[in-house]
């Protein structure tokens, strides 16, 4: 069987359709290799899909709706024999026929397709129709050239396809929230590219592990991502000898905007994205938000502020990041945990404690890059 796909319709609307129409088509090509998306009416047609992979499609940006579906010719013969094959569950009793037709000169109305069709199902596959009280719905789109078939369609994330909000950069550490910022970012078609602050004086490749494989979940969604690893043992080292225990960890965020803010102008980024959620943590007061976002003037986006824990959860599991982020790391924050860290720090202190700082090395900072897809 192929897969038709949908959209949602109101992204369609003005010029903006063939632009999305086109990434979203692209991106589906790069994401299942050997696949090919054919425009229809209100979607594309993919053929040579795995059937294992079908379950992927819930969460790729910008498809709204997919089920499984069979082409034939329009003429109602066409789709009788179509229907004559039909895996229909054994369990099933009741059914109707939903006829659409995208070609209004279609020689039939869409009640009399259904009318006809159902009498057919009826008498060759024993169902009763009942219209509002169904087991079995079939889908017939009438299209300019061809006929669709397909039962109740599956719910997918709906949103932009990736690529066409522009880019932007998301700060992965290694916990649950980031990823989830990030996957946020791809659903309103925004192309995310990722940086990574290591706790290590330099990088080396497995202790990035756990990054890379979220990375790699991330790349089931967007074709291509960038990740870039920053070792950020040194400055660490530099806050901890500089900085009091307590306002630490808002230091090292605010140096690690800084960097990112550099990376982002560099490589065509347009904002930074980080996992705050408010009140989660001690680092997510508005108050510590201000002081930690005061340090760059780029726009910064955190698409978890309103979520809650149960929430990002349930999407960290549902597009797969979960078991990664809960794999145990040293992730470079969890140096700076204080018995008692500042919840309402003040701009003025920040900025004084900032100052002690040698930050002449923030122009070259120099970060291994990766480029990952599935
Ligand atoms: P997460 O679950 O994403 O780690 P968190 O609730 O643990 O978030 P913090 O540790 O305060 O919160 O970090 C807030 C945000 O800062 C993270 O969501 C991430 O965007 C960014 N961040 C923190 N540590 C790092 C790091 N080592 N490298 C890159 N970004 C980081
Ligand atoms: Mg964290």
């Amino acid at each position: 069987m192929n897969v038709i796909v949908h959209f949602d319709e109101i992204f369609l609307k003005g010029n903006n359709q063939g632009t999305f129409t086109k990434k979203l088509a692209d991106n589906i090509r790069r994401l299942f290799k050997g696949v090919t998306a054919r425009r229809v009416e209100g979607g594309f047609v993919l053929e040579g899909l795995k059937e294992n992979e079908w379950d992927r499609l819930a969460n790729i940006p910008g498809i709204a709706k997919y089920a499984a579906a069979k082409e034939c010719k329009r003429d109602l013969d066409s789709i009788k024999k179509i229907l004559s094959g039909w895996p229909i569950d054994p369990t099933a009793k009741t059914f109707r026929i939903s006829a659409s037709r995208a070609d209004k000169s279609y020689k039939l109305t869409s009640e009399e397709i259904n009318r006809e069709l159902g009498r057919f199902i009826g008498e060759t596959r024993g169902l009763k129709v009942n219209l509002h009280d169904f087991d079995l719905n079939l889908h017939v789109d009438i299209g300019r050239t061809k006929a669709i078939i397909y039962e109740k369609m599956s719910e997918g994330a709906g949103g932009l396809p990736v690529g066409t909000a522009g880019r932007v950069l998301c700060l992965l550490s290694g916990g649950i929230d980031s990823p989830v910022a990030a996957y946020k970012m791809m659903l309103r078609g925004a192309e995310v590219e990722l940086i990574h602050f290591q706790n290590q004086t330099q990088v080396t490749e497995e202790v990035s592990e756990k990054i890379i494989d979220l990375a790699k979940v991330l790349a089931r969604y967007q074709p291509r991502i960038k990740l870039t690893i920053v070792p950020f043992g040194d400055w660490q080292k530099q806050i901890i000898m500089k900085i009091p225990a307590d306002y630490r960890m808002l230091a090292s965020r605010r140096l690690m905007f800084k960097i990112s803010a550099k990376t982002a102008v560099g490589d065509g980024c347009q904002a930074l994205v980080v996992g705050d959620s408010l009140g989660q943590v001690a680092s997510q007061t508005l108050e510590n938000m201000s002081v930690v976002y005061e340090a760059v003037t780029m726009l910064k986006f955190a698409p978890l502020i309103g979520a809650n824990k149960s929430e990002i959860v349930k999407l960290a599991r549902r597009i797969g990041t979960l078991d990664i982020s809960s794999r145990p790391y040293e992730d470079c924050c969890s140096l700076f945990v204080a018995k008692h860290p500042k919840t309402k720090a003040k701009i003025g202190e920040v900025l004084k404690l900032e100052k002690t700082l040698d930050l002449s090395a923030l122009d070259n900072v120099r970060g291994i890059s990766y480029y990952i897809s599935i």
